[in-house]
């Protein structure tokens, strides 16, 4: 076979005008990881978090005074972000119109940072078309103490599943317990229709594999299963991003993998924002090429 091209280096990280302030303050008190090292993480990885990260709502884990002390989950800004946090018009249920946050560059991501941000989780549309989903994420969330064999072989029977009906899917690792498994999609159908197709493809699995499976929302029913979040996929709902650091004890990152990359791992958490550098060369490399991308649309199930 013909050699691979080589694939350009990337691009070394950029400056940021956003100054991060008390770099030193220690954030992951269990490894010692500081905001500063957060910001740096997050400037490194910026090129190739920003496809996944950039012109969708998002929704921040902000934790100012570090992991281990409060945390709250931020929808919608209060006008403290500064201009390079944009904001999407949002139509709520109750019918009232809400600002939700968006950022499309290096400064949007380290304003969000300089806020005491860790976490960023998006919806599954663009700004562009907020009703119309690019993706959809099925979310394993295993019962405590599965081990990550059966986590992993439940992404590769859902990636096999998938195949069968016509839709190529990726896993990400999640950085916590479990795996997304995700399906890009050309934006067409609209929230209803992909959260239907989502709940069916769920509902079936479970159905036909009762052992393994449960896409039932009470947690009693989950006892040595894995729970099949298929919530993930409605309207308003988000998902950790690509290159996201978590929140979680050792600083783990979202990370993309191949499918036969997960066929070899032996834990869930693979990456943390010590690895800027071995995620920013796997992003440009032959394996990772072309990772989260597909054109398609759900077929009528
Ligand atoms: P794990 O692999 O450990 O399950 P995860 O990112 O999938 O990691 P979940 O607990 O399954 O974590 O959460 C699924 C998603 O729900 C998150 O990715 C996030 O987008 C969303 N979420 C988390 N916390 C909140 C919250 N307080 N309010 C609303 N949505 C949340
Ligand atoms: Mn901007
Ligand atoms: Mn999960």
């Amino acid at each position: 076979p013909a050699p691979l091209p080589e694939t350009p280096a990337p691009a070394p990280a950029a400056q940021s005008k956003i100054k991060i302030s008390s770099r030193d303050r220690v954030i992951y008190p269990e490894s010692g990881l500081t905001k500063g090292e957060l910001a740096d993480y997050y400037a490194a990885v910026a090129p190739i978090a920003l496809r996944w990260l950039g012109n969708r709502p998002i929704s921040l884990v902000r934790c100012p005074q570090g992991r281990a002390k409060h945390c709250f989950f931020q929808k919608h800004d209060a006008g403290s972000f500064g201009d390079d946090v944009h904001h999407v018009d949002v139509r709520e249920k109750d019918g009232s119109v809400e600002p939700y946050l968006y950022v499309d560059d290096l400064d949007g991501i380290m304003a969000c940072v300089q806020m005491g941000t860790i976490e960023f989780h998006g919806w599954g549309a663009p700004v562009a078309d907020i009703e119309k989903p690019d993706r959809l994420v099925f979310d394993l969330d295993p019962d405590e103490g599965l081990d990550f064999e059966m986590v992993k072989k439940a992404a590769q029977d859902i990636h096999g599943h998938l195949a069968d009906i016509g839709l190529t899917s990726w896993p990400l690792l999640s950085g916590g317990k479990g795996v997304h498994v995700v399906v890009p999609l050309i934006p067409s159908a609209e929230w209803p229709a992909v959260r239907s197709f989502a709940e069916r493809f769920s509902r079936a699995l479970a159905q036909s594999e009762p052992e393994r499976f449960t896409a039932n929302l009470k947690k009693v029913t989950r006892k040595g299963k894995i729970f099949l979040d298929y919530l993930r996929n409605q309207r308003g709902a988000t998902a950790v991003l690509p290159y996201v650091a978590r929140a979680r004890e050792n600083a783990p990152v979202a990370a993309p993998i191949t499918w036969t990359e997960l066929g070899k791992l032996e834990a869930a958490k693979a990456y943390t924002i010590r690895d800027a550098d071995k995620l920013l060369e796997r992003a440009t490399s032959p394996a990772l090429q072309g990772w989260g991308e597909a054109e398609q649309t759900l077929p009528d199930l």
